[in-house]
């Protein structure tokens, strides 16, 4: 019988260059149906969003930095051959692990560790973004059949599962989930669906599924052959007409394709998981098949479209540093501005912290009366940069510090992704402040705004350490305004109502 030997190293350097691959290289498929939905798209801040994202794609592929501050957790599918033998004094799962240590730790690239062990008690950084998760299959052949993902925490966060009755509908409960899903997951992006099995099987049919390309359009084209592809045709069509848009804020694109796979399963049983990908999608599929490390051919730039932000009517310039409450009192949801100046920033280890502090009596590190904080855990630098990505993270994470926040530290404003939960938008209303919202997925982009950063407080915190940015021209979106309007619920709601008009 032949045999395939598979040497320790070559597994490590494959693992490794694919996950600094998929770091700064969206996959192709993604890039051109993101560009048709930025092309078809009628709402111009969803439009702008997409741009953004656009734009910080090729600035990735072109800079070799990540898409996205979040580089994710690391999922590898493993098909081993059954003739498969191995090379080497390292555990399957310690030289892929090791691929991770490596990728995430390269000097010339190196990414955001955002794995903490002890994960519900003292949630420390491991530094090297290990362990990641591992899924094997054994399987007949010769040959290791790899698949890596770097799935981001907003989006994996958006994750919904249900029993259903066998009687009950799939579509609508999809349905019902997504708008509950809000934008945090970075719209537009893939929706993965698993259905049958047991409850974790459908969880892993989800995110399976997000391995697939996006083809949705020639799926259109040639109809439906199965329950699933039915299921596919019906809920991208219909989850389209919610409204959401890009980033929540209303608009024609809110999935790019929708995947579904499914699996046999108990006769009281209909399992259903449904799993986002964001706009930071990343993964990439190589085989080793004993002749050496694998080579995953780069895309050419040719692949990105050219494409320039339109130069909006209203962009108002804010100087953070001399801004007053009465200037910011006249800011409404929607409205573009460009920021200059210096902001702090924090999330969730820092929120905690600061309100621990607080409850105790103590004085904070960093005076926040009359400041902005900036929801972001960065990148480390690289090459003589200021920053690396630095993109927003989700801001509803924050809503429950955001009351003691804003009334016992005159923080006026705020700057994260995606909307805000009722107590929030509450505690900015009753405290004249506002949110303002970047796109998330375009952190390159947005790191080039930031000319300064030194930490001022938590350092041993890490990423989540609180420093102070000097920013130029950093483009962010009115969310909440101070009356607690916000874009995240009117724009949705427009949307929608147009959409089914145009349905007549
Ligand atoms: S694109 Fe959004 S959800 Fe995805 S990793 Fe980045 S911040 Fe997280």
């Amino acid at each position: 019988m032949m045999t395939t030997l598979i040497r320790q190293e070559d597994l490590i350097e494959s693992v490794a260059d694919a996950l600094q691959y998929i770091s700064y290289y969206h996959p192709v498929d993604f890039i051109r149906a993101l560009n048709q939905a930025y092309e078809k798209e009628a709402n111009p801040a969803a439009k702008d969003a997409m741009a953004q994202i656009l734009i910080n794609s090729r600035m990735c592929a072109q800079g070799h930095r990540p898409i996205c501050q979040d580089t994710g957790i690391v999922t590898v599918f493993l098909r081993v051959g059954m003739n498969v033998h191995w090379e080497g004094s390292m555990s399957v799962t310690d030289m892929v692990n090791e691929g991770v240590r490596r990728a995430y730790m390269h000097p010339d690239n190196t990414l955001r560790a955002s794995i903490l062990e002890d994960p519900d008690g003292a949630r420390r950084n491991t530094g090297d973004n290990t362990p990641c998760v591992i899924h094997y299959e054994l399987v007949r052949g010769n040959a290791l059949d790899v698949h890596v993902a770097a799935k981001g925490g907003g989006s994996e966060a958006k994750t919904k599962f249900a029993m259903l009755n066998p009687s009950d509908s799939v579509v609508d409960w999809v349905l019902q989930m997504v708008p509950l899903m809000g934008a945090g997951w970075c719209p537009p992006g893939m929706l993965g669906v698993g259905i049958g099995g047991t409850a974790e099987k459908a969880m892993l049919l989800a995110k399976e599924a997000l391995l697939d390309p996006i083809d949705i359009h020639d799926l259109q084209d040639k109809g439906a052959t199965n329950r699933s592809e039915e299921l596919r045709l019906e809920l991208y069509e219909k989850i389209n007409q919610l409204g959401i848009g890009a980033q929540g804020l209303g608009g024609l694109t809110t999935v790019l394709d929708v995947k579904v796979k499914d699996f046999a399963t108990h006769a009281a049983n209909k399992a259903v998981a449904i799993i986002p990908n964001c706009a930071a999608t990343r993964h990439a599929h190589f085989t080793l098949d004993g002749s050496g490390p694998a080579r995953i051919e780069p895309p050419t730039l040719e692949d990105w479209p050219e494409v320039a932000r339109e130069a909006g009517g209203d962009v108002r310039r804010v100087n953070l540093d001399t801004v007053t409450r009465d200037e910011i009192a006249a800011w409404k949801p929607g409205d573009a501005l460009l920021l200059n100046g210096k902001m702090l920033t924090g999330r969730d280890a820092a929120h905690k912290k600061m309100v621990d502090m607080l409850a105790a009596g103590e004085t904070l590190p960093v005076d926040l009366n009359g400041r902005f904080i900036y929801y972001v855990g960065p990148v480390d630098p690289v090459r003589g940069e200021v920053v690396g990505p630095a993109g927003p993270t989700t801001a509803t994470r924050m809503d429950k510090f955001t009351r003691t926040m804003l009334e016992q530290t005159g923080l006026v404003g705020m700057v994260g992704k995606a909307e805000r939960g009722p107590a929030a938008i509450e505690a900015i209303r009753d405290n004249r402040a506002v949110y303002l919202m970047a796109v998330g997925g375009a952190a390159y982009l947005v790191a080039q705004a930031i000319k300064s950063a030194r930490v001022l407080g938590f350092p041993e915190l890490g990423m989540e350490a609180i420093y102070e940015f000097e920013v130029k021209d950093m483009p962010v979106t009115v969310a909440v305004d101070v009356n607690g309007e916000s874009v995240h619920q009117s724009g949705p709601q427009i949307w929608r109502a147009r959409i089914v008009d145009s349905r007549g």
